[in-house]
């Protein structure tokens, strides 16, 4: 199989989205050991979108083509397609009646282009889309099969992981499987894991592992190809075991999880709850903790003291201390984190001080930030020197500041 991807849109010739979903597909194809040869963009333009449809047809036997399949004029790509292969399109009724139900819940007119969106070419396997009107499909003619996909990535990821996924696995020729799982680390850096793990890396047959680096954290990829997904699990524990001996106190997580979902989790089996108090990184850490939906059992809520005025008259700080050590100091994250956890009554109390830049703070070098902790009346701080500009340092501080947490409270120290 070679497959490439067409992504549609004209919003992306003018640099006003990113291609995120080539990146998505090209991801899970390489996952599922399906080479991906081409990226292309079209805009919305059937003349354009037919040339490159002659162009990938010769070339390729998959093509994975996102975007304009909804009701607007310049949703194009499947009346381009259906002239393209001479495959007639037809009413799907399924998405017909989804579609009229959508319009019927909500009390809005339904107009004739809405219609347009449960159009599939004749003979197409239907995707349904579980978040959006317009299916996805896949069409196989004698050359090569298309696949077409909605462009908004909320419609796409989990259209793509409910239906395309088995789809795809239907149609190899052998019958194996392709698994993946993933491991994902935190506090460690990728050279740093990379050198651990540098002789299983080396050695890699099945599964292959691969390291990669993202959004301040490092993640392993293990990929098995076997006659069954259990058969492919057996074959990864071994190197699973293996890694953990090595790394595994910075392993928090597999596959989608987050490191905030694995604090609320956690926290929540055993009753704990948690405050915080940010200054340098200015409600970044209740963010990513109310992104988990039921973090209200274990985050009661936090303080966001970024003015000297707040950290002394709303959370105690006394004044002499602050002149003494400064607002980004050991002591006062210390300190900020014990009162925090008073005030809000939680088990917890997490804090964070430091100096997100782009200059110094009271003679305090850009990048230093204390990360302190209190727990049943006792308090640890942490120091750190991160690089970067003002956002990474901030986005950085939060997410260390979790880690730290989830160390914490993982090895009860
Ligand atoms: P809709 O029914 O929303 O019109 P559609 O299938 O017609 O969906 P498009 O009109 O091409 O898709 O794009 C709709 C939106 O989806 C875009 O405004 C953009 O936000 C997102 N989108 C489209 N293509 C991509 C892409 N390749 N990568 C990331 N996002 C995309
Ligand atoms: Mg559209």
């Amino acid at each position: 199989m070679k497959a490439e991807i067409i992504a549609v849109g004209t919003e992306l010739l003018l640099g006003q989205i990113v291609n995120t979903n080539a990146q998505f597909l090209s991801e899970q194809l390489a996952a599922l050991g399906i080479p991906v040869y081409f990226h292309s963009v079209v805009g919305d333009n059937a003349e354009r979108l037919q040339q490159q449809l002659t162009l990938s047809t010769a070339r390729s036997s998959l093509i994975f083509i996102t975007g304009g399949l909804g009701p607007t004029k310049d949703d194009l790509t499947k009346e381009t397609l259906s002239s393209f292969t001479n495959l007639p399109l037809v009413v799907d009724r399924q998405a017909m009646e989804n579609i009229e139900h959508y319009f019927a819940q909500r009390q809005r007119r339904m107009t004739e282009n809405n219609r347009r969106q449960a159009l599939v070419l004749e003979g197409a396997t239907i995707f349904p889309n579980e978040t959006g009107l317009a299916p996805g499909m896949a069409i196989e003619t004698k050359s090569c099969t298309y696949l077409l996909f909605p462009g908004p990535p909320s419609e796409l990821i989990p259209m793509f992981e409910r239906y395309a996924i088995p789809y795809l696995q239907g149609k190899r020729a052998d019958s194996s499987v392709v698994h993946s799982k993933v491991m994902r680390f935190c506090g460690i850096g990728e050279s740093e894991l990379e050198t651990r793990l540098q002789d299983l890396i080396e050695q890699q047959t099945s599964p292959t592992i691969a390291p990669l680096a993202k959004e301040d954290e490092v993640t392993l990829r293990l990929t098995s190809r076997a006659r069954s997904i259990a058969d492919a699990e057996a074959e990864m524990r071994e190197v699973i075991d293996e890694v953990r001996k090595r790394v595994g106190e910075y392993l928090y997580g597999w596959d989608q999880d987050t490191l905030e979902q694995v604090i609320i989790s956690e926290f929540k089996q055993r009753a704990y709850t948690l405050a915080t108090a940010e200054s340098c990184t200015g409600g970044r850490i209740g963010a990513l903790l109310t992104s988990v939906h039921g973090a209200s059992d274990v985050f009661l809520g936090s303080m966001i003291c970024y003015s000297n005025q707040v950290k002394r008259e709303l959370l105690q700080i006394p004044q002499q201390m602050l002149e003494q050590y400064g607002a980004v100091s050991e002591q006062v994250a210390a300190r900020l984190a014990e009162n925090v956890s008073q005030m809000f009554g939680a088990t917890f109390g997490l804090s964070v001080t430091g100096v997100a830049g782009p200059s110094m703070l009271e003679d305090q070098p850009v990048g230093l930030v204390y990360i302190g902790i209190s727990h049943a009346g006792q308090s640890t701080v942490q120091t750190l020197r991160l690089a970067g500009d003002r956002e990474s340092i901030q986005r950085r501080a939060a997410k260390y500041a979790l880690y730290a947490l989830w160390n914490h409270f993982r090895t009860g120290q």
